[in-house]
């Protein structure tokens, strides 16, 4: 087929994706030029039908970076749904019952911050950009990343639109535009499918530690009234994940009598039949959570990855003609369970680099290296330092990690031997093989369509769409892998890890296959990190496609 003719269109500033890291970047950077004289024109491109609707987060959020962001406005202004008033930590017992524990340390403690619908903050953000005069172009995703003959990035292609499953061309066919831009901002969230390219292709890795990553599993709850107040937040530790499973449960309280409930599972398990959907409606089954949710309403479902890996598993951040933000980058700490105030800070301290970058009309990965030094002088780089060991330290279990982390808030972050920095490893390699003596933690898990879904049901309330007549965005590099290999070492974990049963073995003729039912995929990217092999590769669907998240 002949490569169709593409409309390009030049711009100043191009960021991808328009989660809060970019829009607050783009802000920023409008009215810095301004200040500097200098007349940029910037975009950005958003996967999503609208903007919000693939943003999912917890979320407790520090209002630091929204201040400095809009200093004309106050906190009242902020669309948040309520500040925290109740702050507990909770070790839930097995088969019932609960500890609280008696102190919440101050750098974990959420004093000062604000329950908030990241979904609704990011449709806020997003109305403030376009106020500012920056267009967001919505639905569109990011296909590929274009380089001028030297390897420097000048822009992104956008994905094409109305191609059926054969690579054939629709009647509604339309070729992706040729973005060109001086600068180009990866902001794409958890990762990016491009980001993992720019990472891969320029070794941005290299003497870092790898990222650790988690998965968190949310539901929107809507429960009898006085069941909780706006603002409660109860943390959990224990039930279900036990010693040995990196992670926790949420619980706070929204307004109008909305709960989140979430569990957040580290992908460095060794188990290959753990299924973090099924943890998280095991972790409904605690009587205290039980009664919680009683007689409520499941609202809503989702999921994504998180980058927990902290200071040392953020990548080099720039390149030739690019830098990387938010979640793509590793913006996140873990101890604090918090990302949004840093992944905008990021997108601000990418903006003033810009600005230089374009006062001094060099754009080359010299000139975008002073992203770095401008972190480096930055309050997110010194919570980031303080954090910096939090995640590696749980890599030998629950106590060690407690106690490392604790001790770390008195040694500057260094924890146990007084290390600078503890190394880690890849999640994916800690996977241990089946064997007959594998746990399945389930076998007592039924779902009762009240308390308990499952993940039909689940994906269901995510409200998912892909149009089935496309190229599937999940390319497994390597099919023979599947029903060899894998089959036989791991049990096709995959079947378990993904949260909306995208992979499904069924039989067929006496002999097993790998369906991908790509249509239920959430675009957790859970797939893409934890696969044994690394063998599947998330790309983007035909814009638009996806979860339809309202207020996650
Ligand atoms: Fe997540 Fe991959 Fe499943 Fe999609 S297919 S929901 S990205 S694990």
């Amino acid at each position: 087929m002949s490569e169709p003719q593409r409309e390009e269109l030049p711009i100043d500033v191009l960021f991808v994706g328009a989660g809060p890291a970019s829009i607050a970047g783009a802000i920023h950077l409008k009215r810095q030029a301004q200040k500097n004289n200098l007349d940029l024109e910037i975009g950005i491109i958003e996967k999503a039908n609208e903007v919000g609707a693939h943003s999912l987060s917890g979320a407790i959020v520090d209002p630091k970076s929204l201040i400095e962001l809009f200093p004309e406005l106050s906190e009242s202004d902020f669309p948040f749904e309520s500040p925290v008033k109740t702050e507990k930590m909770f070790y839930l017992r097995e088969g019932g019952g609960k500890l609280s524990f008696p102190y919440i340390p101050k750098a974990m403690s959420h004093h000062g911050c604000h329950i908030a619908s990241i979904g609704k903050l990011t449709r806020w953000l997003g109305e403030k950009c376009e106020a500012e005069g920056i267009d967001i172009f919505c639905p569109f995703s990011g296909d590929k990343i274009l380089y001028d003959e030297n390897n420097h990035v000048v822009g992104i292609r956008t994905g094409d639109q109305g191609i059926d499953k054969n690579g054939a061309h629709k009647p509604n066919y339309e070729p992706g535009v040729d973005i060109k831009s001086k600068v180009t901002v990866f902001g794409e969230g958890t990762r990016g499918s491009l980001t993992k390219q720019l990472i891969q292709k320029f070794n941005l890795m290299d003497h870092k530690n790898p990222q650790n990553w988690a998965i968190g599993v949310k539901e929107l709850w809507k429960v009898p009234e006085g069941r909780i107040e706006p603002g409660y937040v109860a943390h959990t530790m224990g039930h279900p994940l036990g010693h040995n499973i990196f992670g926790g449960g949420f619980i706070y309280g929204m307004q109008n009598n909305i709960l989140d409930l979430g569990l957040v599972v580290g992908l460095d398990y060794n188990n290959p039949t753990i299924d973090p959907h099924h943890e998280l409606q095991l972790l409904k089954t605690h009587p205290w959570v039980k009664d919680l949710l009683k007689d409520g309403e499941l609202m809503s479902y989702g999921a994504k990855s998180l980058p927990e890996g902290g200071l040392y598993s953020l990548p080099q951040l720039y390149t030739d003609g690019a830098l990387i933000i938010g979640d793509s980058a590793g913006f996140l700490n873990g101890m604090r369970l918090k990302g949004i105030h840093l992944a905008m800070k990021s997108g601000m301290l990418a903006a003033e680099t810009i600005v230089d970058a374009f006062k001094n009309k060099d754009f080359s990965k010299n000139s975008l290296s002073s992203f770095e030094s401008n972190f480096k002088n930055s309050w997110a780089y010194q919570e980031l330092y303080k954090a910096r060991n939090f995640h590696q330290g749980f890599e030998k279990g629950l106590t060690y990690g407690m106690l490392n982390s604790g001790l770390g808030l008195f040694t500057n972050g260094k924890g146990f031997g007084y290390i600078e920095r503890l190394k880690s490893e890849h999640g994916h390699e800690k996977m241990k093989k089946i064997n007959p003596k594998t746990n399945n933690r389930y076998k007592n898990l039924e779902f009762d369509g009240k308390i308990t879904f499952d993940k039909a049901t689940d994906v269901y309330h995510s409200a998912t769409k892909h149009d089935e007549d496309q190229i599937p965005h999940l390319h497994i590099t390597d099919n023979d892998i599947c029903f060899t290999k894998c089959t036989e070492e791991y049990g096709n974990p995959c079947q378990y890890f993904c949260p909306a049963s995208v992979y499904e073995v069924v039989e067929e003729n006496d002999n097993n296959r790998l369906q991908i039912n790509f249509s239920n995929c959430v675009h957790c990217k859970t797939c893409d990190i934890m696969d044994p092999y690394q063998v599947i590769n998330w790309e983007t669907p035909q814009s638009g496609d996806g979860p339809a998240w309202k207020n996650m």
